[in-house]
């Protein structure tokens, strides 16, 4: 399907769906969940500090997302950046890289840290849905990594994220799956007994499942092409990428 027959309808009635009891339309945004992030923002770049999985993920992510789009040259945004590990990676694989989220002080640590690695990229806070009423249809990616489980409406996003790209655009996504084996890893193990991630980082049942995820593609005008699993050797604190998408996966979704 191209562009021009993308279904805008589902996406401008998610967006304007969201409008409180007093008429005022609010954003796709938990405060809470940006409150979490702003509080550790300092350490972001820190590989030992609450961020390490995001670190330890990071080659991976990029080498999986390069590997399907040749990163170089290409106009790119990273929507939910927050400090920019991947954001800024992706810059200096040779993309044009616009980075938004809602947090101020994730995007203050991201915008320092460019400065200081010499990486050129742009850095916004803004929702997705909110680029996507300026900037649709303009970018040849969108990454969301680790994201979606922080937002009130997940599918409002992946809308949003569709709408972004150009014809024969990328999206790529990354969550955790909501299963009883994920809540063992990503939340007991995780949060609780290797604490590699601070206690209430990630809710269960906001964690998604590939079928939702499936389906908000389908609805947003997008196909997954590929799913593949995350997989975190604690012992050997390494992630791998390998079949099994029971715990932490990562989603290419094209065009149509
Ligand atoms: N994508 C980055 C950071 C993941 S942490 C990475 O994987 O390296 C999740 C980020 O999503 C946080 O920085 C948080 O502030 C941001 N976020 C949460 N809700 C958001 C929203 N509605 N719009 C934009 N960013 C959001």
């Amino acid at each position: 399907m191209g562009f021009e027959d993308r279904p805008a309808a589902p996406i401008l009635r998610n967006m304007s769906a969201r409008v409180q009891a007093d008429g005022i339309p609010h954003e796709n945004v938990d405060a809470a969940e940006i409150d979490k992030f702003e509080e550790l923002a300092s350490r972001w770049w820190d590989p030992e500090s609450e961020f390490k999985p995001l670190h330890l993920i990071n080659p991976l992510r990029l080498g999986f997302i390069n590997a399907r789009t040749p990163l170089h040259g290409l106009r790119v945004v990273d929507v939910g950046c927050g400090g920019g590990i991947l954001s800024e990676a992706m810059a200096l694989a040779g993309a044009s890289v616009t980075g938004i989220d809602m947090g101020e002080a994730p995007l203050k640590v991201a915008r320092a840290h460019a400065m200081e690695s010499g990486a050129e990229l742009e850095y916004r806070k803004m929702t997705a849905e909110a680029l996507a009423e300026s900037d649709a249809g303009a970018y040849d990616v969108v990454t969301c990594m680790e994201m979606l489980e922080h937002v009130p409406d997940p599918a409002s996003v992946v809308s949003a994220c569709a709408a972004l790209i150009k014809p024969g655009g990328s999206v790529y996504f990354s969550t955790i799956n909501r299963n009883p084996k994920s809540f063992l890893f990503a939340i007991l193990g995780a949060e609780y007994v290797f604490r590699i991630l601070p206690r209430g980082t990630h809710q269960y049942e906001k964690l998604i499942r590939p079928s939702e995820l499936y389906g908000w593609c389908e609805q947003a005008g997008i196909r997954i092409t590929e799913l593949t699993g995350m997989h975190y050797n604690p012992l050997l604190q390494q992630y791998r990428l390998a079949p099994g998408v029971d715990v932490n996966y990562i989603a290419h979704a094209v065009d149509g």
